[in-house]
């Protein structure tokens, strides 16, 4: 199959070259040419499928022309070696809990399948050379693909982060695993890490001495798998309601959202045929897609620091793939879906009611989707927010809201007690590539 840039439909490449390269040369988002219908019957058995069973149907609907069914197989089961469960949290709003991988946090699943994706096109390659991932993070990133990664033969990863800017259980996430994983603490922002990276890709140089590349969140390989627990949640829906027919089970998805990843393979699911009713984005103060909504105008403005942070984004990068899927008809996507946004003080009063009502914790990014279900939800549907990582990852603010303490998961606490190594770093990018020239 085919993966054509955003910009222009005429650039297309192959899987394995839109994989390598992140991002298409006229910096475009890269798109898959079809998206596969599946069949009636798979909608119709898809209660009595596991987790693994369901993803390898639809990620045959992407990669099968490209992928061997047998490896892909192996790449899909190595993927998702933990559950997605669906949890009624009251009456008809239930929690897709995306927080049971290693970094308990939903990018886990997108960053191990794109691992596996490359390691299989670089063994394909059989260059014999060792492949590079640079990734800038602000702390959940950066986590997510360190673990992904992690011991995946013929890669390397370095994770630049602002040293002293992300908090000890992130850094920890990155800075104890070893092994391909390096960590590299910058003295600078976020956006000295980032600027380091790209100018790095640019670096003739550099490029030359070693093979050089992304694990950016927009990478087709990282966005696509996404759309997978869709349809896990969807046939977890079916099992718990059994009393409904197919045409009578409304399902509403609401999806707390940033960068618009996550939103959009739930897009591509229903493209697909998944008998999704509507869509709802929620969103923290930055909500410029809610006012695309209202007005037919994109405006990308700077981000505010909320305590949904993960979700502070003033220009989402997946905004031109929902334009892409509708033909930049406005009124389409406005039919599809709709929008939110709060404020800190209204998602921590969301975390208080819903401890406080079904003694359920949610994190301050599933807050926001647990609000807008209630808020917006009618009589005859059922909502699905997606509970996009574990309240603990986020303990320092979940504490002050609740004035509990909250429990640290076994998964979390041990790399808390993993021994940081760390390289330091200055924000120039001369002392950046003499680091890796001399690698
Ligand atoms: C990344 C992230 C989001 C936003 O997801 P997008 O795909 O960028 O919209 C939401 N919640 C958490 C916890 C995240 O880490």
């Amino acid at each position: 199959m085919k993966y054509y840039s955003t910009n222009n439909p005429g650039i297309q490449v192959s899987l394995e070259e839109a994989v390598v390269k992140g991002l298409a040369d006229d910096k475009g988002l890269f798109m898959p040419e079809k998206i596969k219908k599946l069949p009636d019957e798979f909608f119709e058995t898809i209660g009595t499928l596991s987790f693994q069973e369901i993803a390898l149907e639809v990620a045959k609907a992407f990669f099968d022309e490209d992928i061997e069914v047998d490896a892909l197989e192996k790449i899909v089961n190595d993927t998702l070696n933990f559950d997605t469960p669906l949890v009624k949290v009251e009456k008809d709003i239930y929690s897709l809990e995306l927080f049971h991988g290693p970094t308990l946090a939903f990018k886990d699943i997108g960053a191990r399948f794109m691992s596996r994706v490359l390691a299989y096109f670089i063994q394909k390659q059989a260059k014999n050379e060792l492949v590079n991932v640079l990734v800038a993070t602000s702390g959940d990133t950066g986590s997510a693909v360190a673990n992904g990664f992690l011991g995946v033969e013929g890669i390397h990863v370095y994770v630049l982060y602002p040293k002293g800017k992300v908090s000890k259980i992130q850094e920890s996430q990155f800075t104890t695993l070893g092994k391909n994983i390096t960590a590299l603490e910058v003295d600078g922002t976020f956006d000295d890490c980032q600027r380091l990276v790209k100018t790095a890709f640019l670096d003739k140089e550099l490029n030359e001495k070693m093979r050089l590349t992304s694990a950016n969140s927009i990478n087709v390989a990282r966005f696509l798998p996404q759309a997978f627990y869709y349809f896990y949640a969807y046939s977890q829906l079916r099992s718990m309601n059994p009393k409904l027919g197919i045409d009578e089970l409304e399902t509403v998805i609401c999806v707390p959202s940033g960068n618009f990843g996550n939103i959009t393979a739930g897009l591509f699911a229903k493209k697909m045929g998944l008998p999704v009713k509507r869509f709802i984005a929620a969103n923290n103060r930055n909500d410029i897609f809610l006012k695309y909504l209202q007005t037919g105008t994109y405006t990308p403005k700077p981000s505010v620091v909320t305590i949904a942070n993960a979700m502070d984004v003033g220009d989402p990068s997946n905004f031109v793939r929902i334009l892409d899927l509708y033909n930049h008809s406005h009124a389409e996507i406005a039919a599809e879906i709709s929008g939110v946004s709060y404020t800190d003080e209204e998602i921590a009063d969301g975390i208080r009611a819903c401890l406080s009502k079904n003694s359920y914790l949610l994190d301050p990014h599933g807050a926001c989707g647990y609000l807008a279900l209630k808020e917006g939800l009618t009589e005859d549907e059922k909502g699905i927010f997606l509970e996009t990582a574990h309240p603990a990852k986020f303990a320092e603010t979940v504490e002050e809201i609740i004035g509990k303490k909250v429990e640290i998961p076994q998964k979390l606490q041990k790399f808390m007690k993993g021994k940081k190594q760390s390289i330091e770093l200055g924000a120039d990018f001369d002392g950046f590539k003499e680091f890796l020239m001399g690698r």
